[in-house]
């Protein structure tokens, strides 16, 4: 199924790692390049290399941020705050207007570094930063509709209504699968609301948050503003945790595992601050009898094996009705034979590598334990044979008493399951911890009626006829149960990021209390 001859050091990796310093240079990535920022860089911290998960070679290194390094940073931004939250939130709407336009300058080398980087094929790369540039675009018109509501008071000549207020500094904690989009759902929301923030990237992709603040600072700094947006590059246990002590930090956003998850939401509400969590998924695609064949494979193919399944959406478990079971695994087998692994940045490429040694060895292990459990490979199932993170998209016939189904392993694995009645098929789906995304097809109104009712899917996002994964930025993004409950990118997410204030006033001559108490002096 590899497409490169095994053991063989593809050529084709050789000649665009030539390519690639120029990109590298042209985003100001250096050999050795500081991981702290102000708008200055800095850093004492002890080293970091950021590895290419294709050929494994070492990109660069990055000059950590230390304790004090940390603490400066935070400094920084809590002086920025106190002139970003008088700037009038349209005026913030204008810088972000123009990062967005620097982002859009830089998409094409952006998105190679993303791919580079973190492992993701091309156009998925630039796919990121048009995300992040989509949400910028969304921040700048939200920066006119920060709106609060007026209610009508219980007492004569008074007034009651609701104004939102910036928050502070926020705390964005980001995985390497988004290396930058996440960043940005958080950072453009943020920064129109009027709060300055601290990011503390993934060890993995430290250099696609380098490049992303490099853009970001030049932009801040034109406009006369700096220390809105900051960087931290760090272990999660060392500046990740000072992050989530610090009393300094209102809000802490975070997006990882369901593990990391857990120990930030222990923490950030044991100080009785605030935290949005956006966790694991373990995502399904629900196929009645009468689906569209021709929506079906592209959607579940992709849903699989994009972004080599290491998108927090990622299809994970695909449950089809019992007529057209054989069918359908006859036709995603072939699908799968057909991927070309590879080369990320090789256009033809569909799946690229796991992020890392570990990611390979978590597949390898969860394959073994699902076929223990009684599941058959009916294709896949290996690491490839040549240089490099490469496994195999490997589907899983499955049932429903497998314990290993229920965890999200991040990489491309596909259980598939049989099911009778839809009843019995949405219970299946919703029988795991994590709640982010999940779909149905069907061209049955009833079905698919049931599927988005209140005893259908118990996951933050429901879709029907369209897969799992690629959500738009419009809509808020986030799941229920263990994937944490938080919301972020677009409708009314932008409210996590501010304070509310209930305000009456009071434009008559007397001093009415509440309820009708009588206090009389
Ligand atoms: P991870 O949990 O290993 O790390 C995520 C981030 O948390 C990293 O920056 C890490 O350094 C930091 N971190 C870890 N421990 C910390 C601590 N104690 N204090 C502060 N920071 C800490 O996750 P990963 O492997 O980078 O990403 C994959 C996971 O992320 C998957 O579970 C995936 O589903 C999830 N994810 C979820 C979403 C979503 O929106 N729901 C989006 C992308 C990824």
């Amino acid at each position: 199924m590899c497409v490169v001859p095994a053991g063989a050091e593809p050529t084709e990796f050789k000649e665009n790692r030539i390519a690639m310093r120029d990109f590298l240079t042209r985003l100001g990535i250096e050999e050795m390049n500081p991981g702290a920022s102000d708008g200055e860089w800095f850093g004492s911290g002890g080293e970091l290399e950021s590895f290419c998960p294709t050929a494994g070679e070492r990109i660069a290194v990055v000059r950590q941020a230390s304790a004090d390094d940390y603490d400066r940073v935070v400094k920084r931004a809590g002086k920025a705050f106190e002139t970003w939250r008088m700037t009038p939130a349209p005026a913030r709407g204008e810088v972000i207007r123009q990062l967005g336009l620097a982002m859009r300058d830089h998409k094409k080398d952006l998105g190679m570094l993303v791919s580079y980087e973190m492992g993701k094929i091309l156009s998925e790369g630039e796919g990121e930063i048009q995300e992040a540039i989509d949400i910028a675009d969304f921040a700048v018109g939200l920066s006119r509709q920060l709106y609060g509501l007026t209610m009508h008071s219980e007492r004569p000549g008074h007034r009651m209504y609701e104004q939102w207020h910036p928050l502070g500094i926020v705390g964005i904690v980001t995985a390497f699968n988004f290396p930058a989009a996440v960043w940005a759902w958080n950072a453009m929301i943020a920064a129109v609301c009027g709060d300055t923030m601290i990011w503390k990237p993934s060890s993995k992709t430290p250099l696609t948050a380098i490049a992303m603040q490099k853009i970001a600072n030049r932009v801040f700094a034109d406009n006369g503003h700096e220390g809105v947006m900051n960087l931290v590059v760090g272990r999660g246990s060392e500046v990740g945790e000072r992050m989530l002590h610090d009393r300094n930090i209102p809000l802490i956003s975070a997006t990882g595992s369901c593990r990391m998850g857990r120990r930030i939401g222990e923490v950030v509400a044991g100080r009785l601050a605030r935290s949005i969590l956006e966790l694991g998924g373990n995502n399904a695609i629900i196929v009645t009898a009468d689906a569209d064949p021709a929506l079906v494979l592209p959607a579940v193919v992709f849903g699989a094996v994009g972004t080599a399944g290491q998108r927090c959406t990622s299809t994970r478990r695909l449950f089809v009705e019992r007529s057209v079971f054989d069918r359908t695994a006859e036709s995603l087998i072939k699908a799968y034979k057909s991927l070309t692994i590879g080369d990320p940045l090789d256009e033809k490429t569909h799946v690229g590598p796991l992020i890392d040694e570990g990611a390979v060895k978590e597949m390898e292990e969860a394959i073994a334990k699902a076929v223990e459990e009684g599941g058959e490979v009916l294709v896949g199932g290996k690491r490839c044979d040549r240089p490099g993170n490469f496994v195999e998209p490997t589907i899983i016939k499955a049932h429903k008493d497998m314990k290993i189904v229920r965890d999200e392993t991040f990489a491309p694995i596909l259980y598939l399951f049989e099911y009778g009645d839809l009843d019995e098929a949405i219970a299946m789906q919703n029988g795991v911890d994590q709640g982010l995304s999940s779909a149905i097809f069907t061209t049955n109104l009833l079905s698919a009626e049931t599927f988005l009712s209140h005893r259908g899917s118990d996951c933050g996002i429901a879709n029907v006829n369209i897969g799992t994964s690629g959500a738009e930025i419009g809509g808020a993004f986030g799941g229920e149960k263990d994937t944490g409950g938080g919301r972020e990118a677009g409708s009314d997410s932008w409210k996590a990021y501010m304070r509310r204030q209930t305000c009456t006033l009071n434009w008559s001559r007397e001093l009415p209390l509440a309820q009708g108490v009588h206090f009389d002096l």
